[in-house]
């Protein structure tokens, strides 16, 4: 119990905006501590999010190609190839565990002080804490500022309360003991098509339920309609223009029966029958228990925290970035919202590049996108060159190939027409998540497509293929 201290900074929340936050302000120079109630650090994104997704999506697309891929590569396994449920599991942990751990490491290293337990604002300069196994809020520190960086958490549905074992979140998906043999994934974004296709490739039968008609309906029209193409392909099934009206949850083994209509057509009714269902339609806001209501800071119509161009909420000294604010649901917009907000607090002039943050979907293959969608464009008025160019058409793609999995996508260079000036960039193919960062870089530089396209790329890369697009934004491309 008692004082745990005086400190310049007290962050709330050891997500990547919060550790980030932390770890940037004292290496300022700044005496700072990350109060988190987890138990570990790294939020949702290490411990339920980003880090098992992308382990449990490497770990089955690994026996997927042992499966299918190798045969077409000449590499034959004698026998069966056959899963190991919880040795995939362990794999999934060991590499959270590490980075957790990692992150306790950075916090000694940079000399940040980890307090864990729950922490609530008791005024603008002190949080009181409940150590974790106590009722009591009996500790306390005093900040000059606060940084809130309470993240988020899923949605459920009023009929299909999470019960984490038929009726499960993300955080249950990544945990099923089993392989279900029928899944239901409720909602067609990110987190769904990358939770449904790890247990499709590990034997589930999946369908998608969406209610609009399109997958990630954000997303590039274009590559949006080839991406469904391929997971179709894959075997994923969809019922796009759908919405859940019911559900009955009998005692199992009895399967949970999903209500189903027509979005555009209610009289057109169906049930469907899942062993598990996934719900993933959102995530909100996480600010329970934080006591913001007495420091008079109010929540905007989406549970957000309101905050200034410089992460300021309406109390001067107390900040807000991450899940908890405005803009994408992404770890790396967190991350760079917490060095730009503890750089403000230590007096410097700090600025993040809201039109210049990639989004990526970690399937396989990869849909990778940052800026302006042809869509947005068109609303916007604004007139613009396209290039597009075909994996089909890449050298590299063509030697990796595996039944058209390197070769079925695309990259689309999206630039203004009086300017050059690259708008937007959306691929699909495999690793499309780490070429993207090339096209970030130029559109930080505000580079033309020009620019791209009179880069020597070396040869044979996947990356060719964004140079040629480029190439056919302003002129012809060579290859195709
Ligand atoms: P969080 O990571 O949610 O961290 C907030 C932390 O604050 C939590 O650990 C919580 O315990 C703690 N906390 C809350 N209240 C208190 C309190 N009062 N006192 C103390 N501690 C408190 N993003 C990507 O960019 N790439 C991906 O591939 C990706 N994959 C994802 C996959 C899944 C399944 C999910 C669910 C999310 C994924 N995300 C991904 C999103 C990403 O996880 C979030 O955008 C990111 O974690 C947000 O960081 P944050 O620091 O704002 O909040």
């Amino acid at each position: 119990g008692g004082s745990l201290g005086e400190f310049d900074v007290v962050v709330i929340g050891g997500g990547p905006g919060g550790y980030v936050a932390a770890i940037k302000a004292a290496q300022l120079g700044l005496k700072t501590a990350c109060v988190e109630k987890r138990g570990s650090l790294g939020g949702t994104c290490l411990n339920v999010g980003c880090i098992p997704s992308k382990a449990l999506l490497h770990s089955s697309h690994l026996y997927e190609e042992a499966k299918h891929a190798f045969p077409t590569h000449g590499i034959r396994i004698e026998g069966k190839v056959t899963l190991e449920l919880p040795a995939m599991m362990k794999q999934k942990m060991n590499s959270v565990r590490g980075l957790t751990k990692g992150i306790e490491a950075l916090f000694k290293k940079n000399q940040v002080t980890y307090v864990k337990g729950t922490g609530k604002l008791a005024s603008a300069t002190q949080i009181k804490v409940r150590p974790p196994d106590s009722d009591e809020f009996a500790q306390e520190i005093h900040a000059k500022n606060i940084i809130i960086a309470t993240g988020s958490e899923p949605v459920a549905l009023p009929m299909l309360p999470f019960d984490e074992k038929r009726v499960v979140s993300s955080t249950g998906a990544l945990s099923l003991p089993t392989i279900p043999q029928r899944m239901a994934v409720i909602g067609g974004g990110y987190i769904g098509l990358e939770m449904g296709s790890v247990w499709r490739r590990l034997g589930a039968e999946v369908t998608v339920i969406e209610f609009t008609d399109r997958i990630v309906p954000a997303m590039d029209h274009e590559i949006g309609d080839r991406f469904l193409q391929i997971l179709k392909k894959q075997g994923l099934k969809f019922k796009l223009g759908t919405k859940v009206t019911g559900a009955k949850i009998p005692a199992e083994p009895s399967p949970v029966t999903l209500e189903l209509e027509s979005a555009k057509d209610s009289s057109k009714k169906e049930t469907f029958d899942a062993d598990v269902v996934l719900v993933a339609t959102g995530r909100r806001p996480y600010t329970a228990e934080l006591g913001l209501e007495a420091l008079g800071i109010e929540l905007d119509d989406r549970g957000r925290i309101p905050i200034d161009d410089a992460f300021r909420t309406r109390v001067p000294n107390i900040y807000a970035i991450g899940d908890v604010v405005r803009g994408a649901m992404l770890a790396h917009k967190a991350e760079d919202e917490g060095i730009a907000c503890a750089e403000t607090i230590a007096g410097h002039k700090a600025h993040l590049n809201y039109d210049c943050i990639p989004g990526v979907v970690y399937t396989h293959p990869e849909v990778a996108s940052v800026g302006k969608t042809e869509e947005e464009l068109k609303a916007a008025g604004i007139a613009y060159n396209k290039g597009t160019f075909p994996f089909m058409a890449n050298s590299r793609a063509r030697t990796n190939d595996a039944g058209g999995d390197f070769t079925q996508g695309l990259v689309k260079v999206l630039a203004e027409k009086q300017t050059d000036r690259i708008l937007g960039l959306h691929i699909i193919g495999p690793g499309a998540g780490e070429m993207i960062a090339e096209g970030v870089l130029a559109m930080e530089y505000g580079a033309s497509s020009e620019d791209i396209a009179r880069t020597c790329h070396a040869h044979p890369t996947l990356s060719e293929a964004l140079r040629e697009a480029a190439m056919a934004t302003f002129d012809r491309p060579i290859h195709f």
